[in-house]
């Protein structure tokens, strides 16, 4: 058996290393690395598969939030409502820009927020809610979308964990995750779903005027050639990172089955043991399982990660503090107890390994070492 990791890249590279290369070969040789053709291909594949106006290419998935924020014109001062329950960039951008996170909850089952809380915590200031779509789950978007409406205020839909995925709404309409708000923002961080051999990212949008908005923002706030009508910043894709991501795109599905069938596996093994909640399915969203969390009830969660670990199995636990209990957010006033929902959670998560190679031996595993420690 394999070394377990908890992403497992370069076995996933090896399946693919004769396109790849040849791919990563062909830019050099062209030497367009910078705005190459293969940056406007991969937009516009990237466009297709998610069914979507504009994919605006940028350099990771924290500046494709930054950017989507800007181009809403927001003034510092603006509140901008977000789950605590999150990847610190989502908060860091809101803070960076002079912008008040307002911090709200999230669902126990799906680990997305909260819009009850979110509606709660609704001011004359706000400017923009964003719903993260953590692990590869979809947020309740019909409820976003009817708040948003409802306020008057923008929705950027955190995708970095959840790009491919499909959102199915209460009509009966399938979107892919991060289309169905104003701006959808996405990361091709390597060990993300669709990631590349470097830092990348993206914001889609089917608004033209955002569209434009959002490209000129990434580009130094350049309308044309060295006349900067706003200020922007420089974020952009490498033809490199776009080759490689064209080909991963071709595969993106397979790679979602994958991690669905590993996803199976655990669900099935874990089935009958009460001390876990195996991962929640929304009815209006499929699972693209970027991380398998678990809940644990009645288990030391730390020494059980700390065993897994001896047993050469890789678990982590996806976040240990929420972004409101941050010692860098302490100037926005949280304090412990402010969010009941999202600080228990913190301390019942666990990530198991999940990517597109885990191997049946790998898992059986995985689930007898953690069934061991539970069961003794
Ligand atoms: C990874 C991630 C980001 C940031 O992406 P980078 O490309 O690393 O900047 C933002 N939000 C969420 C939820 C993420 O998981």
């Amino acid at each position: 058996m394999n070394q377990i990791q908890l992403v497992d890249l370069h076995t996933q590279y090896l399946k693919i290393k004769k396109e790849i290369d040849a791919a990563v070969l062909r830019v050099i040789d062209s030497t367009a690395f910078i705005n190459g053709p293969e940056v406007k291909d991969f937009a516009s594949e990237l466009e297709a598969y998610l069914n979507v106006k504009h994919v605006i290419p940028c350099a990771n998935g924290t500046d494709a939030l930054q950017i989507a924020l800007m181009a809403i014109d927001v003034k510092p001062g603006d509140e901008i409502l977000t789950p605590s329950f999150t990847y610190i960039a989502t908060a860091e951008v809101i803070a960076l820009l002079q912008l008040k996170p307002v911090f709200v909850e999230v669902d126990t089952d799906t680990f997305t927020i909260d819009v009850a809380d979110a509606k709660s915590k609704i001011t004359s200031k706000t400017k923009a809610i964003i719903p993260v779509h953590l692990y590869g789950q979809c947020a309740n978007m019909d409820a976003v979308m009817e708040l948003a409406k409802d306020s008057g205020i923008y929705v950027i839909e955190d995708t970095a964990q959840a790009i491919g995925s499909d959102y199915t709404s209460s009509t009966g309409q399938k979107q892919k995750a991060g289309c169905i708000g104003h701006i959808g923002t996405t990361s091709f961080f390597p060990s993300k779903n669709l990631g590349c051999y470097g830092d990348g990212g993206a914001m889609m949008t089917n608004d033209d005027a955002l569209a434009d908005q959002l490209r000129m923002i990434a580009n130094h706030g350049q309308s044309v050639k060295y006349h900067h009508d706003i200020i922007g910043c420089n974020s952009r894709l490498d033809s490199i990172q776009a080759a490689v991501l064209r080909i991963k795109l071709r595969h993106l599905d397979a790679y979602t089955a994958a991690r669905n069938q590993a996803a199976a596996f655990y669900n099935e093994a874990f089935d009958a043991i009460e001390e876990i909640t195996t991962p929640f399915i929304a009815p209006y969203s499929n699972h693209g399982f970027h991380q398998y969390t678990i809940k644990l009830h009645n288990v030391d969660r730390d020494a059980l990660q700390a065993y897994l670990n001896e047993q050469g199995i890789p678990a982590n636990i996806y976040y240990p503090v929420p972004v409101h209990l941050q010692k860098g957010y302490a100037q926005y006033g949280a304090k412990p107890g402010d969010m009941p929902k999202t600080e228990s959670l913190t301390s019942q998560v666990l990530s198991l390994p999940m990517h597109t190679e885990l191997t049946e031996d790998q898992l059986n595993y995985i689930v007898e070492h953690v069934i061991r420690f539970i069961k003794g």
